[in-house]
């Protein structure tokens, strides 16, 4: 089986995704082939697409929360069958032997996980590459049973989006009683607000946008808070378990740590680098023991108990539907938070784009 596969790729930083052919892995006797529907578009795509983690190996073809049926699978498959719905998240394999991997923290690797796309196939040595492609080729457990409730478009952000809100909820234990903020209402912070208040908890967003208040509340927040406003901050002092923080660039972050209650922990899921600009205060960590602390995506456990979760409560993103052609007016958007809140592409455009 050669797999001629159509994709949208990157070529450089600099320049504008367009179409990409290559040539899929041949599979193996543990593979499932998928016939992408649809794929999220989330805002690591265009760190990578656009090398902002100075570590992207061109041409990439992006693309992690993907959704699509399988087409066939290999002869040691047992968990999946042809026309089965599917998911693939960030991940496409581990190591399978080290400590994390035996919890189920396949992100945490230790050896590394290998990422759908700008990684390298531990078999063969050849490039990853994602879901802005008409297939996939994936060992069947990193596939994920997607529920038959689920909308396949609003379901596609919940392989990346939606497991990177839920993992630190689980681990911090959210439920009744606690409470919890977001920052930031993007393609994660949405997700964050309708799964911490599915748990049952009191939720809050920060935003720096007062037009996305109504938005908030209809997604699960009890409050919004404007984190440019001292008096709306200060109101929050001292109330949250928990933060979860999706703000993709550096910033300051020491406004949020005096509305953390004792004991409390600021999660960083969106910014990966050095705080340079203004560095966390260690004085109000210590006195209230309060955490900073990091979470990667989510495992693949948890990612398959996170959608059937979603499957049993009905709970989907909030998805604008988009063409591959429109990618690049896409990724422009993003960087103004000007969308609501999850791109998604439809992979039907890609397959009925002419050849080039
Ligand atoms: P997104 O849809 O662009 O949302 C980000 C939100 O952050 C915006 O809607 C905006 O919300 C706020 N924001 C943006 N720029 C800001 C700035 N300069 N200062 C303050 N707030 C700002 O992005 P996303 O797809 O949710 O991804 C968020 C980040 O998480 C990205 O960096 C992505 O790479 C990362 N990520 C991490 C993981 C992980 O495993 N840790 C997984 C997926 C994604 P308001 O308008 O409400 O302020
Ligand atoms: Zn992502
Ligand atoms: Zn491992």
């Amino acid at each position: 089986m050669t797999l001629a596969t159509k994709s949208y790729a990157a070529q450089s930083p600099t320049s504008p995704l367009g179409l990409f052919h290559f040539v899929r892995r041949d599979p193996r006797p543990d593979d499932v082939v998928i016939d992408i529907e649809f794929c999220g578009v989330c805002h690591s795509d265009l760190h990578t697409a656009r090398n902002d983690w100075g570590r992207t190996a061109y041409p990439v073809v992006p693309g992690h929360e993907i959704i699509g049926r399988v087409t066939a699978v290999g002869s040691e498959v047992t968990r999946f069958q042809v026309g089965d719905v599917v998911g693939v998240g960030c991940m496409v394999d581990s190591c399978r032997g080290c400590a994390a991997c035996g919890k189920g923290w396949e992100q945490y690797c230790e050896k590394g996980a290998s990422y759908t796309y700008n990684g390298k196939d531990r078999i063969d040595g050849t490039p990853t590459q994602g879901g802005y492609a008409d297939q996939i080729v994936v060992t069947q457990d990193f596939v994920l049973k997607v529920p038959d409730a689920l909308d396949k478009a609003g379901a596609a952000p919940l392989l990346c989006a939606g497991v990177t809100m839920w993992s630190p909820l689980q681990h911090w234990k959210v439920g009744p009683g606690s409470k919890v903020a977001i920052v930031g209402l993007g393609g994660l912070g949405h997700m964050g607000l309708k799964l911490a208040k599915a748990l049952g908890a009191e939720v809050t967003l920060f935003s720096r946008s007062p037009g996305k208040e109504d938005d908030a509340r209809r997604l699960g927040a009890d409050r919004v808070v404007i984190s440019t406003d001292k008096a709306q901050m200060k109101a929050v002092a001292g109330r949250f378990d928990l933060i979860i923080d999706t703000v993709p660039y550096e910033h300051d972050l020491n406004p949020y740590i005096p509305t953390l209650a004792t004991g409390g922990t600021l999660v960083l899921v969106g910014y990966l680098g050095p705080l340079q600009q203004v560095p966390p205060h260690t004085t109000a960590l210590v006195v209230g023991r309060k955490s900073i602390a990091g979470s990667l995506i989510g495992g693949i456990p948890e990612t398959q108990a996170m959608l059937d979760f979603c499957g049993a409560k009905g709970i989907t993103a909030d998805v604008e539907m988009i063409t591959m052609q429109g990618i690049n007016e896409a990724y422009e958007r993003m960087l103004k938070a000007d969308v609501k809140y999850r791109f998604v592409v439809d992979i039907a455009s890609l397959k009925a784009e002419a050849a080039a």
